[in-house]
């Protein structure tokens, strides 16, 4: 039996905000992938999940009575352009479930089916592009990033249609909310106000509850969600993530990552990289993410003038563009800190940016691997330099980099072995490499799910080297050619 007790404050505080929506029942539902430790931390029963009523609730088929599903308004800026209504178009929120820790969590389903908001589409999900989402958003949280989690993947025995027929599927994530940018764009392209009013509240109760009632909350909410979306895009520069779609729609408040589309690990580093088929100009370039995670929160902050000033949202522009403004250091801050720690820094300041954008340029230089660089580092500091010999040819410009970084790391608390410890917690050595992650969902494809277990299992500890894996610590073969990641979910 599937009990769950959902505890559905969206559904109840923001009526008006969503449509009530059920999916469409999946002909043949097969449970391809559970995360029981995710269920068991939900407190949801792993067999009662894989059972009838369990895989009818996965797929949005039948749900249990407590459930509320539903598919939420949003609009979004794509690309730049806006589109005031987007919405859950294959997506429904089927309640929220207050976790062993007493933590609020989304459950969610994506590819569940068709809702108002599909505008044309499907409404479906493939199950390429589901297993994805599943393998990048787990690696995400097992190297410590705040990210969405998938709960599970199940197939629906469906074809669905897109350049060719692909089977479908359905995956099962969940999140701390799944407010977003773009849901306050919605109500702001209305002139919804008083819906405004009553989302913003609502998304302060649930992730800055201690602004709950301030007179400021809003211009105080604004500084936090800049703040948390500074921090994750310095997070995903230091482990070399691009996102690939970070439309306004795809940020999130609560700063956790969310909709893994077209996103892909740096290889061989290039600042400018970009995957995703469809960013033809390198709007979402790695190197562009924190301009453009500065750009969404400005777009958050539009949203909020007319509640911080009610009388004159023009009068409060000038506080909200001092908070954007800030937006950058902020960023710079979080960034010394992450890239700080790869070389072994506890609490890097600005002196020391000019040794961190010192590594970058070796690696620019000769297209080393971004992970693999990095990971040599840890011997380095005991030492052992081999490793970063082999993948940097410049030696002069090498020598002069490990002689002012031998320095800076000796004047360390512990010296180089307490730097060569941290450097080990801050840099993975196995990321979901783009070839493994292609191999894995091309197998899936046969049926053969072994290749994704073993990847996923290789993930979960990507800072702890194992011997039997060096093959997931190397980059992509030659003949793998370039890295192109699509949309198509
Ligand atoms: P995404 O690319 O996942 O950020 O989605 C952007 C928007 O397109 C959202 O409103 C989705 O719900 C919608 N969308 C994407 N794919 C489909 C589909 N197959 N059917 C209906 N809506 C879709
Ligand atoms: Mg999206």
């Amino acid at each position: 039996m599937l009990t769950i007790r959902f505890d559905n404050s969206y559904a109840r505080e923001l009526e008006g905000m969503y449509i009530p929506w059920t999916g469409q029942p999946a002909p043949s539902p097969k449970l391809l992938i559970l995360n029981e430790p995710l269920a068991e931390e939900l407190g949801l029963d792993p067999k009662a999940l894989a059972g009838t009523d369990g895989l009818a609730m996965l797929t949005g088929s039948a749900m249990p009575e407590t459930a509320t599903p539903l598919a939420m308004a949003y609009a979004g800026h794509q690309f730049g352009g806006f589109s005031p209504q987007l919405g859950d178009g294959r997506a429904l929120l089927v309640g929220e479930i207050v976790d062993r820790n007493g933590h609020r969590r989304d459950l969610h389903l994506k590819g569940s089916g068709p809702t108002p908001f599909s505008r044309g589409g499907d409404g479906k999900a493939a199950l390429g592009p589901v297993l994805r989402e599943y393998i990048m958003s787990e690696a995400m949280h097992a190297l410590g990033i705040p990210t969405t989690r998938a709960l599970a993947a199940v197939a629906t025995g469906e074809t669905v249609r897109r350049e060719t027929a692909l089977p479908g599927a359905v995956l099962a994530r969940v999140a701390s909310s799944h407010l977003r940018v773009g849901t306050f764009q919605f109500f702001l392209a209305r002139g919804e106000t008083a819906r405004l009013r009553r989302l913003a509240d609502y998304a302060i109760r649930r992730h800055d509850p201690d602004l709950d009632g301030h007179a400021d909350r809003y211009a105080a909410f604004l500084r936090r969600v800049i703040a948390r979306q500074m921090a994750l895009v310095a997070q995903w520069m230091a482990v070399g993530f691009v996102h690939g779609v970070m439309n306004t729609d795809n940020c999130a408040i609560s700063g956790e990552t969310i909709d893994y589309g077209p996103c892909a690990f740096l290889d061989a580093y290039d600042p400018k990289a970009v995957f995703s088929s469809i960013d033809q100009h390198g709007r979402y370039a790695y190197d562009q993410q924190p301009v453009l995670a500065q750009w969404n929160v400005a777009r958050l902050a539009e949203t909020l003038l007319p509640l911080i000033n009610p009388e004159d949202p023009e009068a409060a522009l000038p506080d909200a563009q001092d908070a954007i403004e800030e937006a950058p250091d902020i960023y710079a801050g979080a960034w010394r800190v992450q890239m700080g720690r790869k070389l072994g820094l506890e609490s890097a300041d600005t002196a020391d940016e000019g040794l961190i954008t010192g590594f970058l340029s070796l690696l620019a230089g000769e297209r080393a691997d971004f992970t693999g660089s990095f990971a040599t580092l840890a011997a380095a500091a005991r030492g052992d330099d081999a490793g970063i010999r082999d993948r940097i040819a410049d030696r002069s410009a090498l020598d002069d980099w490990l002689g002012a970084w031998r320095k800076r790391i000796a004047r360390e608390t512990g010296g180089a072995a307490r730097a060569a410890e941290r450097m080990s917690r801050a840099n993975p050595v196995y990321i979901p490499r783009n070839h493994r992650v292609e191999a894995a969902l091309a197998s899936a494809h046969e049926d053969d799910l072994a290749p994704l277990h073993e990847l996923l299992e290789v993930m979960r500890q990507p800072y702890t080297r194992r011997a039997g894996l060096e093959a997931f610590e190397r980059p992509a073969p030659d003949d793998f050619g370039p890295y192109v990641t699509y949309c198509g979910t």
